[in-house]
């Protein structure tokens, strides 16, 4: 978008990323551009199970990792070693609201602690993706 006035410095990397190449290596779809700078994001797996349209069919259902984003380049990083670990443990969720959610529960039929619960991790606006993402999950898994 054209700005009157440029005032972007230099794009950079961090100065740890200089002999690293870690995130790009851990990235399962290749999204990580060789600088470490430009991710491709239309091969980002965070674009694709967030979007409503259907999953890619280049995109390996081994790749999933998350019902929501991917962290594979956040959790190999060795500058975020020191924060990675601080996981807030907000819901877990019982084999019976697992069934519900899987089963496309119309929101409003949930009982209310489920639904609590999908408030507590934000995920009332994503609820319609969740259980084709948890199904792809649960289908690389077992
Ligand atoms: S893993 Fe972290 S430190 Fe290594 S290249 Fe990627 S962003 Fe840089
Ligand atoms: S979030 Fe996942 S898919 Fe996207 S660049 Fe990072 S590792 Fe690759």
């Amino acid at each position: 978008m054209p700005c009157e006035n440029d005032s972007w410095d230099k794009y950079t990397t961090m100065g740890m990323c200089e002999n690293c190449d870690l995130c790009l290596k851990n990235c399962p779809t290749g999204a990580i551009a060789n600088d470490r700078f430009i991710i491709h994001t239309d091969k980002c797996i965070t674009l694709h199970n967030g979007s409503n349209e259907e999953f890619p069919k280049w995109l390996n259902s081994k790749c999933h990792n998350s019902i929501r984003g991917c962290m594979c380049c956040q959790l190999i990083c060795p500058a975020n070693k020191n924060y990675i670990k601080n996981i807030e443990d907000f819901a877990k969720f019982d084999d019976c609201e697992t069934r519900m959610i899987l089963s496309k529960t119309q929101l409003d039929e949930l009982p209310q602690i489920t639904y609590k619960k999908l408030e507590s991790i934000n995920f009332i606006e994503y609820y319609n993706l969740l259980a084709r993402n948890l199904n792809v999950l649960i289908g690389y898994r077992h």
